[in-house]
């Protein structure tokens, strides 16, 4: 079968790693990447061997910097089956009418809102919709490790309510123009917060209220999640059913942060200290009365990045079933964490 041609428009924090997962995977190609100006990002890429586009009017500069453009990103979008947009929240949605125009599928991130593509994607929630849809967002770092945390614990006893405090990072390690931070930030400060609804985008019925708060850290967020399910259980079940699960990582041997686990990921040779996997403290889990209570942190860097491979497998129907399209991913960027 002829592999899927995908173009990522936006190369920064979640275009580079996604435009790595793909071009790992043996059943879809990067026709190319976008970048806007020939910065050291796109030093990398070139050097990556990875075709850059650019607007129109940039195309120059890319040829000056000796990193030569391979056309404008109009150019990218008619070569491609199917685009995934990882511009800046905001910008995905004014790129849409170029997207209709080429007539090509189209995938967007969290920034944008949920009404961009009426559909948004979380691969362990929500995977079988998606074969052969036209347009997706695969939901935000923070929906997807709520996603994913309760759509595994709904399958198995059923969950009736979720309440959720998230301890959210500042910014990116490399976004100097927020920085430096020392504050504690509400976000926002009138309650709830969007991410319950934002979980509600995926999983409809689940009956979920969120809080954020922005703390003063650029490796991940940590969640303090409570959940009330239907059925009698143990501690010990829910670690059961957390660690049979392949992008869930029981997270223990003395870390107690989100340092250590960055460290950690750094001494397993991990991409860009990537974490795919939801990371949750087994010691934190507690059960009284049908109600569960965990920690879990993010790599809001990486969390999404497998999740944006099995939307492409999905709407590019090169697989049906949602777990074969998993451990297919898993497998080809490396992501075994038994
Ligand atoms: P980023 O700022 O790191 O990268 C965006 C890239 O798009 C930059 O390289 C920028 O130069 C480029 N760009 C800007 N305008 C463009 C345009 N018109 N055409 C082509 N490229 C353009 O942003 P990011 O953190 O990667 O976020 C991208 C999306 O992913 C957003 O929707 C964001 O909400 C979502 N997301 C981010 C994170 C995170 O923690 N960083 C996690 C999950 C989802």
């Amino acid at each position: 079968m002829a592999k899927a041609k995908i173009a990522v428009n936006g190369y920064g924090t979640i275009g580079k790693r996604v435009a790595d997962a793909v071009r790992a995977q043996d059943d879809m190609e990067i026709i190319g990447i976008s970048k806007t100006k020939p910065n050291y990002e796109a030093a990398v890429a070139h050097r990556l061997g990875y075709d850059i586009y650019a607007p129109a009017e940039n195309v120059e500069a890319f040829e000056k910097a000796g990193m030569p453009a391979a056309g404008t990103i109009e150019e990218m979008l008619e070569k491609s089956d199917l685009v995934v947009d990882c511009t800046p929240g905001g910008i995905g949605e004014k790129n849409k009418p170029m997207y209709e125009k080429v007539g090509i599928k189209a995938i967007w991130q969290g920034g944008e809102s949920h009404t961009i593509s009426g559909f948004s994607f979380n691969a362990e929630s929500n995977y079988e919709p998606a074969v052969g849809r036209d347009l997706a967002r695969v939901v935000s770092c923070n929906t997807t490790a709520l996603c994913r945390a309760i759509s595994t614990i709904d399958r198995e006893l059923g969950v009736n309510k979720v309440r959720a405090s998230l301890a959210r990072r500042a910014v990116d390690p490399n976004e100097i123009k927020k920085g430096p931070v020392d504050a504690i930030v509400l976000n926002p400060v009138k309650l709830p917060s969007h991410h319950g609804p934002d979980v509600r985008s995926v999983l409809p019925h689940i009956n979920i209220t969120t809080a954020a708060i922005k703390v003063p850290t650029t490796l991940m967020h940590v969640h303090t999640v409570n959940m009330e399910v239907n059925k009698d259980c143990t501690a010990e079940d829910i670690k059961k059913i957390f660690g049979s699960q392949s992008r869930i990582r029981l997270i223990g041997q003395g870390i107690t942060s989100t340092a250590e686990i960055i460290e950690f990921a750094r001494d397993i040779g991990r991409p860009r200290h990537d974490m795919w996997e939801l990371c949750i403290w087994p010691e934190s889990i507690t059960v009284t009365e049908k109600e569960l209570y965990f920690f879990h942190a993010v790599h809001q860097e990486s969390i999404v990045v497998p999740e944006n491979v099995d939307a492409i497998r999905a709407m590019m129907e090169l697989e049906s079933d949602g777990a074969k399209s998993i451990e297919k991913t898993n497998k080809a960027i490396g992501l075994y964490n038994k």
